[in-house]
């Protein structure tokens, strides 16, 4: 790829592994639910795929189910917690349009749950709100797709599973960035997304805890185990199952990019950006960066002409950019359009940090100019 890439939490480019595998996959022909030896290869392709991803959160294999991405993945955990007679619904204030849209669609009472200015949702108000009658769905994301923040989920799901509800925790940033284990979160289900990780993207799995029963997603054949009906994404799938290997292996490595991540938001600090989320633990590899008045559309233009990938903290769809609701919730309603979102991952390099940091300054001390006011200082 030419130019600097930091855009990993909108995809992640597919790893050496997973494109091979691919490769392979695309090469054999054969459909797992054939009987033979062709069908018989491929469903043993894909029941390893399946370990890759149940271990990179450590499950059993059984626990996960392959679907179409982190979307439908979500979309079938909140439909199987209607199914299963929940009568409430608790979102928290920063999550995904993937969730927050289902959600709103799912019929039920739907509570807001705050988060404070950092980003991190209010347990507090979770007792609170788990108090009041009626059995809870719980939607509670890992990591922040915008700032990174990762929230307790743990904590969120020992106090829903003593209150009788559903935990459904959306870790399709945080998986491969940081350790998860399923069972320490006490969540009911989890959703999970190959591109986000390294591997292709159109491809998911729900994880599902012993207490949780899944809805059939769609009618038909009787694949995986009657939840979701047609012939496996094998290519997809065996992608997914690589790169979620890779993930696991270079956790270690992941982490080391919280110190270059570090250094460029120390910079773009010292010259008068603000950087959301950053009081709160996050992922290793995200940035929110924000200037008030300086609107993240344009930075991001500025940015693609030095050649830096990055995008706007809020959500981008049809080429315009909302303000960001994540950044609404903590308070911030002023950063709301003027946050940008840099993110790193699996080939990111203390090099490409730097030349963020460099453009960055660089066009902030234009726009300054601009505006007649010189920068704070050029660290
Ligand atoms: N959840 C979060 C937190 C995300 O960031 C995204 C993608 O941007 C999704 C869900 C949707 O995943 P997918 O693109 O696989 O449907």
């Amino acid at each position: 790829m030419t130019g600097t890439y930091l855009d990993y939490n909108a995809t992640a480019p597919v790893r050496p592994q997973a494109r091979d595998a691919m490769l392979a996959a695309l090469e054999q022909a054969g459909n797992p639910s054939s009987v033979h030896a062709a069908g018989r290869a491929a469903r043993a392709q894909l029941e390893r795929s399946r370990e890759a991803v149940a271990a990179l959160v450590s499950v059993t294999p059984g626990s996960v189910t392959f679907t179409s991405g982190g979307t439908e993945a979500s979309a079938l955990a909140i439909d199987s917690a209607v199914a299963a007679g929940v009568e409430r619904i608790i979102v928290g204030a920063t999550e995904h349009d993937a969730v927050w849209e289902a959600v709103a669609q799912a019929g039920l009472p739907v509570e807001v749950w705050p988060v404070d200015a950092r980003g991190v949702a209010d347990l507090d108000w979770l007792q609170v709100a788990l108090a009041r009658p009626g059995r809870a769905l719980v939607c509670l994301m890992l990591a922040n797709n915008e700032t990174g923040v990762i929230q307790p989920a743990s904590e969120a799901g020992a106090m829903v599973r003593e209150a009788g509800g559903w935990l459904h925790v959306d870790a399709v940033q945080a998986a491969g960035k940081i350790a998860i284990d399923f069972s320490g979160l006490k969540a009911d289900t989890l959703s999970l997304s190959a591109h986000k990780l390294g591997g292709p993207q159109g491809v998911g799995a729900l994880v599902a805890g012993t207490r949780a029963t899944l809805s059939r997603r769609q009618h038909g054949g009787g694949q995986e185990r009657g939840r979701r009906a047609g012939t496996e994404n094998m290519p997809g799938i065996v992608g997914f199952g690589a790169a979620a290997e890779a993930a696991l292996a270079g956790l270690g490595s992941m982490a080391a990019q919280a110190g270059w991540r570090d250094a460029a938001e120390a910079r773009c600090k010292a010259a008068g950006a603000v950087a959301p989320g950053a009081g709160a633990p996050r992922l290793p590899q995200t940035l929110a960066l924000a200037v008030a008045g300086w609107s993240a559309e344009t930075q991001v233009m500025l940015m693609d002409l030095a050649g830096v990938m990055i995008s706007a903290g809020a959500a981008c769809s049809s080429g315009k950019v909302k303000p960001s609701r994540t950044i609404e919730a903590m308070g911030a309603a002023d950063l709301a359009g003027v946050t940008i979102r840099i993110s790193g991952g699996w080939a990111s390099t203390e090099d490409d940090w730097t030349r963020f940091a460099d453009a960055w300054l660089a066009a902030f001390e234009r726009h300054r100019t601009r505006q007649g006011a010189p920068m704070k200082e050029t660290a």
